[in-house]
């Protein structure tokens, strides 16, 4: 494996559509600092969000660059082309120093039996009986069990180290972090699995850094987790097992860790997570979607006047559009229609209602998550209004940036982080 930058222990993927939030991001991993935690900054945008908004991967990097300037940030801090594939990865090439390689469609494809015998010939250590570190029961596979989950996954393998062969031949000696990403699927990803799919990234010679499986469970965007929480905890704590004994096993780099895709916003899963990462000494990488878009609506809408009218009239054109705007996100979202307040409710609000309606407090009992919903995949309707929605940005941007710097560090770095340290001290006094 050749060099590779190396991601520090917990990073935050943080999207940012329009590129305005920069700092007010920046400030909240500031915050996390101040407490002691370092949480690393990445800025994330998909080739999807690109070209719905119609930006370029270059302003995502500048907007970082801006932001680490103004407030003198000595950490590191990266840029990551997310969710790339090799049709789209070229145009990140000169602003990114983080690649998240989407090889999810590549899953279940017809793979040569030929590849799937040689593949099992190198690992005779993954059929029969395994045994993980830190997992009470011990794995036991079949050769025909192997030979199923290799062939459904060693093609997806095989193209992620295409795409980083392709990466690493036109950045030439400069070097990045790498993430295999596994989420947009329709199935999750067990331990078993998981562990056969680091065995052929090992043998693609990448040097993965995060890895980004599906769990057990919906991790809709912008949502709170919907699922069965003691199972996610489980395999959490099995899947981080697995990346400690992979590691060792397969010579995989030691900063190796989870990638959470989706993350922001599970809030009934993070005191799960955080005991599993304590228990492990593991790192997290957490990306967050569009919870700073949503952020950004609410700063509108509580600014009042031109803010929250501009707020509804997105509000109105989601609900017009939402055949369309939901198809992309199918299996990321669940809306029910019928829970949607109408345009003319909407039109009649207050700041206040608006704002109820659409945080992220579940003790607010006006707190509607279909409408959080419907607004996340919103977005393209506030690019078709360019300039005026990049100029309410800038006129709302007190009461914005300071309802983004609260979600990211009150609800996300705080709970996951830093809490975490202030409450696993007082567990083990
Ligand atoms: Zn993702």
């Amino acid at each position: 494996m050749s060099d590779f930058l190396k991601l520090e222990k917990f990073s935050i993927g943080v999207g940012d559509r329009f590129a305005h939030q920069a700092k007010a991001q920046l400030r909240a991993c500031m915050m996390a600092a101040q407490h002691g935690v370092e949480v690393i900054p990445v800025w994330n945008k998909s080739n999807r969000e690109h070209v719905t908004i119609g930006s370029e991967p270059a302003s995502t990097r500048a907007a970082a660059d801006a932001a680490v300037k103004k407030f003198g940030w000595r950490k590191p801090y990266h840029v990551d082309a997310d969710h790339i594939r090799l049709e789209t990865v070229d145009r990140f090439l000169p602003h990114s120093d983080f690649y998240t390689i989407d090889v999810a469609d590549w899953i279940g494809k017809p793979t040569d039996a030929k590849a799937i015998g040689s593949f099992i010939d190198c690992h005779p250590e993954l059929v029969g009986q395994i045994s993980i570190p830190e997992i009470e029961r011990l794995f036991q596979t079949t050769m025909a069990e192997v030979e199923c989950i290799v062939g459904k996954y060693l093609l997806a393998v095989q193209e992620a180290g295409k795409i980083y062969h392709h990466i690493v031949n036109i950045k030439g000696g400069e070097s990045f972090i790498t993430e295999v990403s596994m989420d947009e699927t329709d199935h999750s990803q067990t331990p078993l699995e998981l562990l056969v799919i680091l065995a052929a990234i090992a043998d693609e010679k990448i040097p993965i850094q995060t890895i980004a499986p599906k769990f057990t469970g919906r991790f809709n965007k912008g949502v709170d987790y919907v699922g069965d929480v003691v199972q996610f905890e489980k395999e959490f704590n099995d899947d981080l097992a697995v990346i400690a004994f992979a590691v060792k096993q397969y010579g995989l780099p030691e900063t190796l860790k989870l990638s959470v895709h989706s993350g922001s916003d599970k809030f009934s899963i993070y005191t799960s997570m955080r005991r599993a990462l304590a228990r492990f000494n593991a790192g997290l990488h957490i990306k967050t979607a569009g919870t700073t878009w949503l952020e950004e609506m609410i700063g509108l809408a509580e600014a009042g006047g031109s803010g929250l009218t501009l707020a509804k009239e997105i509000y109105v054109g989601a609900l017009e559009h939402i055949g369309e705007l939901c198809a992309p996100y199918a299996t990321v979202i669940d809306i029910d229609q019928k829970k949607l307040p109408s345009a003319t409710t909407v039109n009649d609000w207050t700041s206040e209602q608006f704002v109820s309606a659409l945080r992220h407090d579940q003790s607010n009992r006006a707190f509607n998550p279909h409408l959080r919903q419907l607004l996340h995949v919103g977005y393209k309707i506030a690019a078709q209004m360019g300039d005026r929605y990049l100029d309410a940005l800038k006129i709302c941007e007190s009461t914005i940036s300071r309802n983004v710097t609260y979600n990211l560090y009150e609800r996300h770095l705080k709970p996951l982080f830093v809490a975490g340290r202030e409450i696993g001290k007082n567990e083990t006094r």
